[in-house]
């Protein structure tokens, strides 16, 4: 960490380092990106820009355009050599072979002014994605199209705001090139932040094609990048393994609690640090269906919301058997992955005790928790509005239940004055006020996440040329958990004709 960081400088002196270049042509090759034809800055993270102690009002200022050549890759500032690098993976469940950065190119590192912002990492790498073709595209055209850049930008910084470990978004650069999706869009970049893009596909990779040293190199960089404390123990892969499992599993516990579904679990879509990574056909969920999928594609529901933990143990597997050259012992890896079952449970339980404002646990809270949700998933209750709304109910035995609260279990309101009855027994354990109540739980159920309409909004605005909508969402989703008065629009359920998220991988 640089101890006296710049506090302003053009986004064009940022000091790029490529170090895992170094690493050789088997990880990656340096691609100078093909950019975009009239490049224009339509977004940028100011919070984002922060972190990189980079001038945080281009999109003000003279030096906008110097940023929409920079991050649409056309311009790489001189000792700026973009590197894209080689990843496999497991994609639905089936071994897809060699993958790789087809769209991304990552233009370097650079120190981290703050460590405490990016999870005490040192570093923060910079990537551009949607700037063309590259060595791994395979049959794709290395394109990004604005609707799933604006998603990946705003949800990016959004879940950062909720609190939960994911990729950052610098800026978003549009550019009128036509690029042919199930309809013909046009292309943006988004640059992306992260310690680390570094994937379980990445070990997957060397391990089945067999580059047993190369596995070695890629483990030691990583675990010399991002987990020294691995370094010292008698087996430093297999201690790998098991913190990757319990990040994951911590990982897991967040999505779930906030009702969101990543929609491509795919091993190539799994950051080896367990934080969120590539926002595809992503969504929050509005009704409580733990079977949904946003995904289309998805015909089977794989990665439905409920199935993510599973998948997330699934693919902890994969990557434990691409670790097993190193490991040597597979009844110890096995136990890693077992682990994730306990960190989970465990992280997910305490998430959920203070979503209920139930404090530490009691004999009956699991139960208490498991009707609540039933009773949830039986009525679709919202995911973000029921929690919201339970904060607000009085425990006095018998009191009121708010209407707006009634109407969203109004599909099941005996079972639900049932389960109101045994919650405030329950609440009467605890020694805290209502008010005390209420205030710790918003402080964990947020009141604003990216929902499917507002991002479609924001979208529809942003392909006419106006990227205010997408400001404005992105200002509120700063403070997901404020109250933010006279922001109702943004927290409210689904208008009831609004078409349900049905999202293809195609972006
Ligand atoms: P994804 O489904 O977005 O996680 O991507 C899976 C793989 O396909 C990765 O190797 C991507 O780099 C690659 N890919 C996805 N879209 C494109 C594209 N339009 N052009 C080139 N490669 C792509
Ligand atoms: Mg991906």
């Amino acid at each position: 960490m640089s101890s006296h960081p710049p506090s302003h400088r053009p986004a064009c002196a940022l000091p790029f380092t490529q170090p895992f270049a170094e690493l050789g042509d088997a990880f990656s090759r340096v691609v100078r990106p093909q950019g975009v034809p009239a490049p224009r800055l339509c977004l940028v993270s100011l919070d984002a820009a922060r972190l990189l102690a980079v001038d945080a009002t281009p999109h003000e200022s003279a030096d906008a355009q110097g940023w929409a050549e920079l991050f649409s890759g056309n311009q790489p500032p001189p000792g700026c050599d973009p590197i894209c690098t080689v990843y496999a993976g497991h994609q639905f469940g089936a071994w897809a072979g060699q993958l790789g950065d087809g769209r991304t190119h990552l233009l370097g590192v650079v120190p981290a002014p703050d460590s405490s912002q990016n999870g005490g990492y040192a570093h923060w790498e910079v990537q551009i994605k949607g700037a063309g073709r590259t060595p791994y595209s395979r049959h794709g055209d290395g394109r990004a199209v604005l609707r799933s850049s604006i998603r990946e930008f705003l949800c990016s910084e959004a879940m950062w705001h909720l609190g939960i470990p994911t990729t950052r978004a610098l800026c978003l650069v549009a550019s009128p090139l036509p690029v042919a999706r199930e309809r013909m869009e046009t292309a943006a970049v988004v640059t992306r932040l992260a310690p680390g893009f570094i994937r379980f596909g990445h070990f997957e990779h060397f391990a089945y094609t067999g580059q047993l040293m190369a596995l070695r190199t890629l483990t030691d960089w990583t675990i010399a990048q991002f987990y020294p404390e691995c370094s010292q123990a008698a087996n430093p892969a297999l201690e790998l393994l098991k913190a990757v499992v319990r990040r994951t599993a911590h990982l897991m516990a967040q999505w779930q609690c906030v009702g969101f579904i990543h929609g491509v679990m795919n091993t190539d879509n799994m950051s080896i640090l367990g934080w969120t990574l590539d926002y595809g056909p992503f969504a929050f969920m509005d009704g409580f269906d733990p079977d949904h999928t946003p995904n289309t594609t998805d015909r089977f529901g794989r990665y439905a919301w409920a199935r993510q933990p599973g998948i997330a143990r699934w693919n902890l597997m994969a990557l434990a058997q691409a670790l097993l050259p190193l490991i040597g012992q597979p009844q110890s890896a096995i136990d890693a992955v077992e682990g994730f079952n306990a960190t989970f449970s465990n992280s997910m339980r305490d998430l959920l005790q203070r979503k209920l404002g139930l404090g530490d646990v009691r004999p009956g809270d699991d139960e208490l928790v498991d009707r609540w949700l039933a009773a949830m998933a039986e009525s679709r209750a919202d995911w973000t509005l029921a929690f919201r709304l339970l904060a607000q109910l009085s425990t006095i035995p018998g009191g009121p239940v708010p209407a707006a609260f009634q109407s969203v279990f109004a599909t099941r309101p005996e079972g639900m004055r049932a389960w109101i009855v045994d919650y405030r027994v329950r609440l009467q354990a605890n020694e805290s006020t209502d008010a005390e109540r209420r205030a710790s739980m918003d402080a964990v159920n947020p009141r604003f996440v990216l929902r499917h309409h507002l991002a479609q909004h924001a979208i529809a605005r942003a392909e006419s040329g106006d990227f205010a909508a997408a400001q404005d969402l992105m200002d509120v989703l700063r403070h997901p958990y404020a109250e933010q008065p006279g922001r109702d629009m943004f927290a409210a359920a689904p208008p009831q004709d609004a078409d349900a998220p049905a999202l293809s991988c195609s972006s």
